[in-house]
């Protein structure tokens, strides 16, 4: 596999590295495969364990990140930091009627990787029920059944590691660990979680998702275990019929009638067309394939039409229907604890020791994905799975971190996991190739609100000093 950046992220790129741009551009792939997030990676390193078959990932966002931009904490803290950066799409929402006119800020993953090289690194399959509920509308081969065996087959989980278990597996390309931050507070959180009437889980990817537990995390040894680090990388200079090419967002997905033939990608500020000699794999996101998929004239032939898009499909579900999980943060006021996150003199200390001790060990607070204790539950006792996800962050961070407070703390982050929302990929009404895509998601059962607000308060009694 060859890899290729740009100029802006790879400074040194050499007459080689170009060379090799021009192979690829010059190529004609067996499969293209759009977006490296988890998905778009697992498809390209699978298709291309048979040499015959060439594969070529195009990725619009940078490659792989060194030094300190490797550490979970400091990623993390870029992103959460940031609106938007060359790492992280940094979507707003539109106001939406359903949150009283809010505008919701929606990050997402860019580059080698996606959602994986900057997300909070749980290790969380969803409940067997989810598959299930997709199954049965529609989707043969998605039920749980189905797809156990496959998470089984891409894990290297190293706590739940004998053969026969019947959750996980061993030797696959996705490392799973234990938390390494040595943090207090995780006794503290689950003598608070029992106090509270919350069981303690040894497994929430197993039996049931029921209870609370540290997090696992997709990391190897304390650091960061991305998706392209786990199905990517490693065949770099090994498989010949695997090429990566990062900064090349595909603008439109090419059709001669209503069959996939191609892309056009944008490269080093050109606009190429490659073709794929069998598929085309979407794989850019929930988000942003619906839109790459609306830009290319598969969606909603009415819509498409006012925006001056040929159809080539009338699909109107495209872009509609989308799911996603709404977080409501309660912040805790904890002074002075080096244990967890804050600015203060007392701060800068325990993060100075924490990078010494990342750099010599890989264990301390930079090993940190913020949510170390994690759990779920049920609104009512009858309900099929738990409707709840609720996690302790060991900083204070608000509104994705965009809100900075001068204090250390804790914030309880409390999901509605499966809001019955309408929310939808829209395209903007100028439908540029490179403009952000416009959502909202409108609740549809406020009857679910007064059950949360308890679950709310209950994770208040759960800390001490509310901020
Ligand atoms: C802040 C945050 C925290 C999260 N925390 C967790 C967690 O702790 N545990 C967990 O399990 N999940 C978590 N998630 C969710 C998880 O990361 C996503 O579910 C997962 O990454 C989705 O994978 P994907 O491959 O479908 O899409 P993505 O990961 O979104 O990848 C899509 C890729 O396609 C690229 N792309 C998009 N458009 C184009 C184009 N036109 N051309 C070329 N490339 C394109 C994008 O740049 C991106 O790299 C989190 C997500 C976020 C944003």
């Amino acid at each position: 596999m060859r890899l290729i950046l740009n100029k802006k992220h790879a400074p040194a790129q050499t007459q080689q590295a170009q060379a090799a741009m021009k192979s690829i551009v010059n190529m004609e792939p067996d499969f293209i495969v759009i977006g490296s997030g988890p998905a778009g990676c697992a498809v390209a390193s699978r298709l291309s364990e048979d040499p015959r078959q060439q594969v070529l990932l195009l990725e619009a966002g940078p490659g792989q990140r060194k030094g300190v931009l490797g550490s979970n904490a400091a990623l993390a803290s870029l992103v959460y930091g940031l609106k938007s950066s060359a790492y992280n799409w940094g979507f707003n929402s539109l106001p939406d009627p359903g949150l009283n006119g809010r505008i919701s800020y929606n990050p997402l993953g860019r580059g080698l990787g996606g959602g994986t090289s900057l997300n909070m690194l749980m290790y969380m399959r969803g409940n067997p029920l989810d598959y299930d509920g997709w199954a049965a509308s529609g989707n043969p081969g998605w039920g749980w059944s189905d797809v156990l065996p496959y998470f089984k087959r891409s894990e290297d989980n190293q706590t739940f590691n004998t053969p026969d278990d019947p959750y996980h597996g061993q030797g696959g390309p996705v490392w799973v660990e234990e938390l390494r931050t040595d943090n207090p507070w995780h006794a503290t959180l689950r003598q608070a979680c029992q106090e509270a009437g919350w069981p303690y889980n040894p497994d929430l990817n197993g039996a049931t998702q029921d209870g609370f537990r540290p997090t696992q995390v997709m990391m190897k040894g304390g650091e960061r275990h991305h998706a392209g680090q786990a199905y990517i990388l490693p065949h770099l200079g090994t498989r010949p019929n695997l090429q990566l090419q990062c900064d090349s967002p595909v603008t439109r997905i090419l059709f001669e009638g209503r069959r996939a033939v191609g892309v056009e990608v944008v490269q080093g500020g050109a606009r190429r067309q490659i073709r794929a000699r069998k598929e085309v794999v979407v794989s850019a996101g929930g988000l942003l394939s619906a839109k790459l998929l609306q830009l290319s004239g598969v969606g909603d032939g009415a819509v498409l039409q006012r925006l001056g898009i040929p159809t080539v499909a009338h699909l109107p579900a495209v872009g509609q229907h989308l799911q996603d999980h709404v977080d409501v943060i309660l912040g805790h006021h904890i002074p002075g604890d080096p244990h967890l996150g804050g600015i203060s003199p007392t701060g800068a200390r325990s993060l100075w020791r924490a990078m010494r001790r990342w750099r010599q060990e890989r264990r301390g607070m930079c090993t940190t994905n913020f949510a170390e204790v994690t759990g779920f539950m049920r609104l009512a006792p009858d309900a099929p799975m738990p409707e709840i996800q609720y996690e302790f962050v060991v900083v204070l961070a608000m509104d994705h971190g965009r809100k900075v407070y001068a204090k250390h703390g804790l914030s309880t982050h409390v999901l509605l996991l499966h809001p019955k929302a309408g929310a939808a990929c829209k395209l903007p009404a100028r439908a540029g190739r490179m403009r952000p895509p416009s959502t909202f998601a409108t609740f549809r059962t406020p009857m679910t609100w007064p059950p949360w607000s308890l679950v709310c308060a209950a994770c208040c009694r759960c800390t001490t000093h509310p901020l």
